[in-house]
């Protein structure tokens, strides 16, 4: 061990089990390619204001979780917590907007840093792999980004996880919610961290996962109530959508997404195998974020899966995702020369497609097949002394451990055809 130690609230992925990870991204990523999204990759860190202004100042993203810092340069930079202020700007940036063909659908995958409290399934370094579908409001745009999520989960083999629906208004009738839900707070007997928010962003005092509090919110006024009718028809279109698809979800009355721009249609999926951080990954609309970073009027819905966490929840669920295995031929060379000819034919195998991997550091015969057992490849070369004379290389099947001499020009064919 080095004396070296990773950072508080992360940790490395390894092989093997670094292999899920690349699965899951992949099952996230593949419905998204599918249905017109391209990728989109943004710098680890963005000026600080952006996720300021972008994620809001009242979150606990930006009061307490962010990682900031100060260049050489004196610039003031901040390592990102979440992507999606970041996707915007690029797309700002780069007027992606203006060249017509509306919404813009993009998707990501990378590292967000958040200065949190370290517990299962709560990092200070995790990935999520995103999809933003910017500059178009339609309910079904909502509904899929829903239902690609839900694909996602579902080609893992998910099955115990829930999606939470709800609407969070718009700028019509959220200011009258949230006056109605700020007087009935008044009335609550809260501590003053929750007092003060409940000044500035009240809707996250729905979110405050204490029970103490849960139970003194019984009563409070539910958004619901509150829409407009044009938020109303939007998002009972959403959820016709969603029935028609046979997509299941729960009407969450008290689902908020605490950051100011969230407008309209807001989820989160919830994974009932993974105690209390539960959340796998939440999204909604956010028709206000644009403006809010200094664009022009752009309606956008996205979604952050979160890759950890969806790990956890196949554990949970007892399934391992399919992972071919990495090697299919290992070869043993016994000598200089069987060194060469096997080197050379692995290179030839792995130029034709076959996975194919090598003993090296001159193992003997007993350490090298250990090696080619533990590299899980279906077949063994095997090129002694012997074989070397008689032009042959030993082919092992690994599974049945039978044993067959092919001559060493036609190993290669032999291999590629036994292998399909
Ligand atoms: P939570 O309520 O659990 O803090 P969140 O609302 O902060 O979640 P989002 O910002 O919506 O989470 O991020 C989307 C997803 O990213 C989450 O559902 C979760 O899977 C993952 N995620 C968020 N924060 C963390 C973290 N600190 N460690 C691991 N995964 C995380
Ligand atoms: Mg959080």
């Amino acid at each position: 061990m080095s004396t070296f130690k990773a950072p508080k609230g992360t940790y490395d992925l390894l092989p093997p089990e670094s292999a899920k990870y690349l699965a899951v991204r992949e099952a996230i990523a593949a419905p998204l390619r599918n249905s017109g999204y391209g990728y989109i990759e943004t710098p680890g860190f963005e000026n600080v204001e952006l996720f300021a202004r972008g994620v809001g100042e009242s979150t606990d993203i930006v009061t307490k979780e962010m990682y900031v810092f100060e260049t050489r340069g004196g610039d003031r930079l901040a390592l990102r917590p979440e992507t999606t202020a970041s996707v915007l700007r690029a797309v700002l940036e780069a007027n992606l907007h203006k060249a017509g063909n509306l919404p813009v659908k993009v998707w990501y995958s990378g590292s967000q840093y958040r200065y949190e409290r370290p517990q299962k399934g709560r990092y200070r370094h995790f990935s999520q792999v995103g999809a933003e579908a910017i500059g178009a409001e339609d309910p079904a745009l909502d509904a899929e980004l829903i239902i690609l999520a839900d694909q996602s989960y579902r080609a893992l083999g998910l099955r115990n996880f829930r999606i939470l629906l709800n609407s969070l208004g718009d700028k019509e009738c959220r200011p009258v919610y949230r006056a109605a839900l700020q007087d009935f707070l008044h009335g609550l007997d809260l501590d003053e961290e929750t007092l003060r928010r409940a000044e500035i962003n009240p809707l996250r005092v729905l979110d405050d996962k204490r029970p103490e509090v849960q139970k003194q919110l019984t009563g409070a006024p539910l958004l619901g109530d509150y829409l407009c009718d044009a938020c109303k028809a939007y998002h009972e279109e959403v959820r016709s959508l969603l029935l028609a698809q046979g997509v299941t979800f729960e009407d969450d009355p008290k689902l908020v997404r605490g950051l100011d721009y969230y407008t309209r249609t807001t989820f989160e999926f919830v994974h009932d195998g993974l105690g209390s951080q539960s959340a796998v990954g939440g999204g909604g609309r956010y028709d206000g974020l644009s403006e809010m970073i200094g664009g022009p009027s752009l309606p956008s819905v996205g979604w952050a899966l979160g890759v950890d966490r969806t790990v956890l929840a196949l554990q949970a669920e007892g399934i391992e995702p399919d992972i071919p295995s990495a090697t299919s031929v290992f070869a043993v060379p016994l000598g200089e020369e069987a060194r060469r000819i096997l080197f050379a034919k692995v290179t030839e195998l792995r130029k034709n497609g076959v996975a194919a991997d090598f003993a090296y550091g001159g193992k003997g015969l007993k350490a090298a097949m250990k090696a080619a057992n533990r590299s899980g490849a279906r077949y063994a070369l095997v090129l002694g002394e012997r074989d070397l004379a008689e032009g042959v290389v030993q082919l092992k099947d690994m599974e049945s451990g039978e044993q067959t001499a092919v001559g060493v020009n036609e190993i290669v064919a032999e291999l590629e055809s036994r292998l399909g």
